[in-house]
């Protein structure tokens, strides 16, 4: 491809209710995509076993949290189960002006904050799992958080069910190598929209000037 050619990041927004494997594919894609990377989101909830401050999450008390609202340092934030999420305004702004892709595990009410500010950047997915079901089955073989947690999770999880058809892509979770193939096809077509790709109508300009010898 000629280097006039470059492409502008999108945003790949993952989002689920709880236990429905959105983190875990959206790991595997991690290992696989050289051109992306996760966005780290801060948040007020305990971490659980296993986890790293500064990769699965920034943990921050809620006066930390706030400051950083109240100084405007967030893309998005919102409230989940009692606790606070948000998403690093500086990364993504970088990441994006580097035509690098930036995947995110965020709730509803993230990604419609960044619909409306940045819909162009954004291409959302929505994973449902095969049925309740399976996904309580999921969220107690998990065993990370205590029962209440688990029972609350599962009370919220159909509400979020509901936004589903707010979302450019809906995969259902049946089978988790099927899924990560998938959203790489997602990412496939994304990274080939036109309007992504600067430079092509230069591109196409000055080959079509070039002269065909007879
Ligand atoms: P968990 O506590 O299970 O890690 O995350 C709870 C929910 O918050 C999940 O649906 C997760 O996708 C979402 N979440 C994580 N980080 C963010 C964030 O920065 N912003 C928003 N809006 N949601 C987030």
């Amino acid at each position: 491809m000629s280097e006039s050619i470059t492409r502008r990041g999108f945003m790949l927004v993952l989002s689920s209710p709880s236990g429905a494997g959105k983190t875990a594919i959206a790991h595997r894609i991690l290992e696989t995509e050289d051109n992306m990377s996760l966005s780290v989101s801060v948040t007020t909830r305990s971490p659980r076993p296993g986890e790293i401050n500064g990769k699965d999450y920034f943990f921050v008390d809620r006066p930390t949290f706030d400051g950083m609202v109240q100084r405007d340092e967030f893309l998005e934030h919102a409230e989940f189960c009692g606790n606070c999420y948000g998403t690093p305004r500086e990364p993504v702004r970088k990441a994006l002006e580097e035509g690098k892709d930036i995947l995110f595990d965020i709730e509803w009410q993230g990604t419609q904050q960044i619909a409306e500010n940045a819909r162009e950047d954004l291409v959302s997915v929505f994973i449902l799992p095969p049925s309740m079901a399976e996904l309580e089955r999921r969220l107690f073989s998990r065993a990370q958080d205590s029962e209440e947690v688990v029972r609350q999770r599962m009370a919220t999880a159909a509400a979020e069910m509901s936004h589903w058809n707010e979302y450019d892509y809906v995969i259902v979770n049946i089978n988790f190598e099927e899924s990560v193939k998938n959203v790489r096809s997602i990412i496939q077509a994304e990274r080939l929209k036109r309007l992504r790709q600067n430079g092509l109508a230069g591109f196409v300009n000055a080959m079509r000037s070039q002269t065909i010898l007879p």
